[in-house]
């Protein structure tokens, strides 16, 4: 193997593209959705787009994104948004609430809140602000983020990237240097494409990490709940724990032996400690090309009452006749994560993916 030493002498050096066009284009993203909340014409698109309800998706919470390389919600953000949904007048359900909502043709529309992978920001920041507003929440956990054995590459890369300016990428064949919070913005970006190009990248940084001093079970440690705030956490009235696999690989990349053992483990592990049934499961990623028939066929047969996917989209009835791969709307965008949210609930996303489209989202006859 290449030791990065070694590699300084034949890796092109690169200085991270930040034209500002990353920027512009986040800062235009912005403004089109604050416009189309703001002019009432989100929810012209939200007759059609909206549904019964929405799942939204978060991961961390945090007081400055920017410190976290434009990750996490920020914090007042989503009490914002809490309060926008209250006065909405749309309730905020648990999933076993949203499934017996959704047979309720007359009843109010409402939002589910999920957070993926088990932060400890879930409880530090989030909790507080829910037990404001009384509203529900769902988290996913994997785990190996319990056992501190996962390979959270993500969170490797944005450590690497905060700790380091220059950052040898031995499998890419080249350095970077970045100096400053743009750079270092921008390369996040460009290193976290790479792995989704192709998941397999990401078994490929262990060495990486080591050059660059990131210690991913400290950090993981650092980052995530402990096994016995979980547990405490699924006691809380306002919280629900899910399933997010045991490893939270691209499971597409597995053989259907493995998959079924990855979720199926998961789910086990989760029952045994909070000695109950765990109904809901999160699809790791949850993109189309990562989550698909295979892995709904094997989250059913492992007698999970529903899954969710973050392809964006509201809820509709014909869902729960099969709701092994619901829509899920990001609601995590560190410049505004409450517009973001507010027009997910619009269906807003699904309106553009679609290009004017089918408002349902793997629901029904197309399963
Ligand atoms: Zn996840």
């Amino acid at each position: 193997m290449t030791s990065p030493q070694h590699m300084q002498a034949d890796a092109r050096s690169e200085r991270p593209s930040v034209s500002g066009l990353g920027k512009l284009k986040r800062r235009v993203k912005t403004l089109g959705l604050q416009f189309l909340y703001n002019s009432g014409f989100a929810s012209v698109i939200g007759r059609v787009y909206g549904g019964q309800g929405v799942i939204l998706m978060f991961h961390e919470f945090t007081h400055n994104p920017r410190e976290r390389l434009d990750q996490g919600c920020r914090i007042s953000d989503f009490e914002e948004l809490l309060g926008s949904i209250r006065k909405s007048g749309r309730d905020i359900l648990t999933f076993d609430e949203a499934h017996r909502r959704l047979e309720d043709p007359a009843g109010r529309p409402f939002v589910v809140l999920t957070f993926d992978d088990g932060y400890r920001s879930n409880l530090e920041l989030a909790l507080p602000v829910m037990e404001r507003y009384e509203a529900p929440a769902t988290i996913f956990v994997p785990t190996q983020m319990m056992t501190r054995e996962i390979n959270a590459w993500w969170l490797g890369l944005r450590h690497m990237v905060l700790t380091n300016d220059r950052i040898d990428m031995e499998p890419m064949g080249i350095r970077i240097e970045c100096p400053d919070v743009d750079g270092k913005i921008a390369t996040l970006r460009r290193l976290t494409a790479w792995v989704w190009d192709d998941f397999h990248r990401a078994d490929m940084l262990g060495h990486v990490f080591d050059a660059h001093r990131v210690l991913l079970p400290d950090l993981v440690e650092s980052l995530v709940m402990s096994e016995a705030d979980m547990i405490a956490a699924d006691r809380h009235p306002l919280i629900e724990i899910g399933a997010h696999t045991t490893t939270h690989r691209a499971l597409t990349l597995l053989s259907e032996t493995e998959v079924k053992d990855d979720i199926g483990a998961n789910k086990r592990f989760l029952e045994e400690r909070l000695g109950r049934e765990v109904p809901y499961f999160a699809y790791p990623y949850g993109a189309p090309s990562l989550s698909g028939h295979r892995e709904a066929d094997i989250v059913k047969a492992l007698g999970f009452t529903a899954a969710m996917t973050t392809e964006p989209g509201c809820l509709f009835p014909e869902h729960f006749a099969d709701p092994y791969l619901i829509p899920r709307q990001d609601a995590e965008y560190t410049e505004d994560s409450r517009t973001q949210a507010l027009c997910g609930m619009n269906g807003i996303f699904r309106a553009l993916a679609s290009r004017g489209g089918r408002p349902l989202v793997n629901a029904g006859a197309i399963l």
